[in-house]
């Protein structure tokens, strides 16, 4: 081969000095997923590379004046992973271990997010790597607002538009939304989503994700006969998703019978009053000291007897370690990566069913479309709508899913990423290669 064919040929497949090959964080999990789904892309693999390589990439520094007078630095993101299907779409994570790999994985998860369900949106995700607790509101403000500036010639109502995340909240989402308007000079309630009511946030958004959990719980234990009148359910994180996916299945008649927060862990085999227990977290800041169960060790936690468990804290909960113990027939993933791949091979092998995250915690970004939507059309809707546009979203959405798991004979997820890289790269197809 002529000398310079081999040089074109060897550029077109190396990659960008910043991309690792042998990332072993969430972006290298990330590309193992995809290298198991292009076996079924058919023609499409030709275009898997995209999906390989995050679009754009937006480091930023983040200075702000801290309340002693002191200057402060802090990094932050902005990655677009991709943007076939629409524009960006994706939280904003405060947190004190964000890393870009992290960032980039959570982007490219909010792409196949976005296309398994069929909202038309790419992926996007930012972060910024802070402790917010040991900010005061103060410095939070100046730091979210200096953070949008910074990222402001990415974001916008049709380029990309963040949402909340870990640590940040529909106070956030106003900051954001007031500094782009500010500095665009108009008023951009659709630049982000998660907003305060009052400000263009819609109707259902706080309790959609947990919504949605149960939506797909409830499909799936249809599915494989597991009745939800008395289904014993265990679950980590009793925040938004966790505490809301709770309350759901116990008002559908099933029990929950142990709890795990950062505060502690707790186990009730009769079930516990999920009412009674919101209101102690409300109250206390988290499950510990819970009047209505006995305390467990935080491991016991994870081989409590139970027949659904429901990740919704952090990523890396279920890993090695602690898989094999799992006594559930089914586990919803309620949080982003809760499931180490080593730990989903060992849940499968036990014949453990698993609801991956890509397509269980989905309800979050579903009603942020319609949100969006709304305040496109400044015309806003009923909780009873958008909640039943959100199950049948849900319903239709995972019942593509199953089935072609059914055909390929593959786990969920697997099939999550067969049906969502499809649709991303179509779209890549269709669109063409400018210039
Ligand atoms: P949240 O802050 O409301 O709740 C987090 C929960 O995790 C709390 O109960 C906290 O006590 C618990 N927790 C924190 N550290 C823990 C630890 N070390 N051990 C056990 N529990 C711990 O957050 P959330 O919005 O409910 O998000 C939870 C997860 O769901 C995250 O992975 C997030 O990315 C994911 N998620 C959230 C949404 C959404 O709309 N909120 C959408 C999709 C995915």
């Amino acid at each position: 081969m002529p000398a310079h064919e081999h040089s074109a040929h060897s550029m077109t497949h190396a990659l960008p000095s910043y991309l690792n090959p042998d990332d072993v964080g969430p972006w290298g999990t990330y590309l193992q997923q995809v290298d198991r789904v292009t076996p079924y892309l058919g023609s499409l693999a030709r275009w898997v590379e995209t999906l390989k390589r995050p679009k754009r990439i937006l480091i930023v520094d983040v200075p702000i004046e801290m309340d002693d007078g002191s200057i402060a630095h802090f990094e932050g993101y902005r990655v677009q992973h991709n943007l076939s299907r629409g524009p960006g779409k994706g939280g904003v994570r405060f947190h004190q271990d964000v890393t870009l790999s992290e960032v980039m994985a959570l982007s490219a998860w909010m792409s196949i997010k976005n296309a398994a369900v069929n909202v038309p949106y790419g992926g996007a995700k930012g972060g910024i790597r802070v402790d917010p607790r040991k900010l005061s509101k103060g410095e939070l403000e100046r730091l979210t607002r200096r953070y949008t500036s910074e990222i402001g010639l990415l974001i916008g109502p049709s380029k990309d538009i963040p949402a909340p995340d870990v640590n940040t909240n529909a106070q956030t989402m106003a900051w954001m939304m007031d500094t782009y308007s500010m500095n665009t000079g108009s008023t951009a309630t659709g630049v982000v989503t998660g907003k305060p009511v009052d400000l263009g946030g819609s109707l259902g958004r706080v309790e959609a994700t947990g919504r949605g959990v149960f939506t797909v719980g409830v499909e799936a234990a249809k599915l494989i006969g597991l009745p939800i009148e008395g289904a014993r359910i265990a679950v980590q994180g009793f925040g938004n998703v966790g505490g809301t996916a709770g309350k759901l299945f116990a008002d559908a008649g099933a029990k929950v019978v142990a709890v795990q927060d950062h505060t502690g862990s707790i186990s009730n085999v009769n079930g516990l009053d999920v009412a009674a227990l919101l209101a102690h977290v409300r109250d206390q800041g988290g499950v510990g000291g819970f009047a209505g169960a006995q305390a467990i060790e935080a491991e016991d936690f994870w081989s409590v007897d139970c027949d659904i468990l429901i990740p919704a804290a952090l990523e890396g909960q279920i890993n090695k370690d602690n898989a094999q113990r799992i006594k559930a027939k089914m586990v919803i993933e309620g949080a982003n990566g809760p499931t180490t791949p080593e730990a989903d091979d060992i849940l499968h092998d036990k014949g453990v069913l698993v609801l991956p995250d890509v397509i269980a915690n989905a309800g979050g970004v579903t009603v942020s479309y319609f949100e969006w939507v709304q305040d496109f059309s400044s015309f806003f809707w009923s909780e009873e709508e958008i909640n039943a546009r959100l199950v049948r979203i849900m319903q239709e959405a995972f019942g593509a899913v199953w089935q072609v798991a059914q055909e390929n004979k593959v786990s969920l997820r697997t099939a999550t990423f067969i049906v969502a890289c499809k649709r991303i790269l179509h779209a890549r197809e269709m669109r063409g290669l400018y210039p």
